[in-house]
């Protein structure tokens, strides 16, 4: 059973700049992401200067895709980070206390901090006109489990939702999913010892680059 510092849970902007911030303070990360093929996945990069020391920096391209791969390959050449592909479902906790994450697969990962960066994965539908379908993104899908577990364990949510206009590649759609509530802007607690959000799962809609940001402003407080 592998045993890391801290597990960051989704590699979009939040989580991938969480566990950067992170693996550069010396913790030993796991970053566990959905597909390999979503890291750092964005629309368009971000305008604005990047924040300094971060893996937006160091990624920097005009081109999204290029983005998208130059982190990927930075978090894989990170020795303190491990990026893996697999879909986080539950999470493990000792008296309150976490102490690791359970895959899809059954695999468990040890680890006192969780920070779940999981953007609008959480029970998502993504509507087209009629059509409704399980995805957290334009072709993503979105698994429950994670989703049905906090659930089940009584974590309270806020349903929230953005809407993409037509693309020259996309129909006009809508992605509905849930925020978590009960989480603490000042230090991005949620309420479990050792569990921590950030990014589009808690903070509404602001930008991706100010998404990036809370996930870099966590990895370096959790890292201090
Ligand atoms: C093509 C495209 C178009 C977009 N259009 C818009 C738009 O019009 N308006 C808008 O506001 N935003 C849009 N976005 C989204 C915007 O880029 C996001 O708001 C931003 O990426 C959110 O960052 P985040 O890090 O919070 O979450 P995300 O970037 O969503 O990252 C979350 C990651 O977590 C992973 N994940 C989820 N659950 C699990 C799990 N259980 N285990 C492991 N991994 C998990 C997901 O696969 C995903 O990669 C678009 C994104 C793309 C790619």
């Amino acid at each position: 059973m592998k045993e890391f510092d801290a597990i960051v849970v989704g590699a979009g902007p939040s989580g991938s700049e969480a566990a950067w911030a992170l693996g550069k303070r010396g913790l030993l990360v796991g970053l566990a992401t959905d597909s390999l093929d979503s890291v750092y996945r964005l629309e368009t990069t971000p305008a604005g200067d990047p924040p300094a020391n971060s893996l937006l920096e160091l990624a920097w391209s005009p081109d999204p895709w290029t983005l998208h791969r130059q982190a990927k390959y930075a978090l894989e050449a990170e020795p303190n980070v491990h990026l893996f592909q697999s879909s986080v479902a539950e999470l493990l906790d000792d008296g309150g206390q976490i102490t690791g994450v359970r895959t899809w697969e059954g695999l468990e990962y040890r680890t006192k901090v969780v920070v779940l960066a999981v953007g609008s994965f959480l029970g998502a539908r993504l509507q087209v006109g009629e059509l409704v379908e399980e995805a957290g993104r334009w072709g993503e899908a979105a698994y429950p489990d994670l989703y049905h577990y906090l659930r089940s364990r009584g974590f309270g949510f806020e349903e929230a939702s953005y809407a993409v206009p037509q693309t020259p590649t996309t129909p006009a759609h809508t992605v509905r999913f849930h925020r978590l509530a009960d989480w603490d802007p000042q230090t991005g607690r949620l309420p479990l010892a050792g569990l921590y959000a950030a990014g589009r799962v808690v903070l509404g809609h602001k930008t991706p680059l100010e998404r990036a940001l809370s996930g870099q402003r966590l990895g370096k407080r959790l890292g201090s």
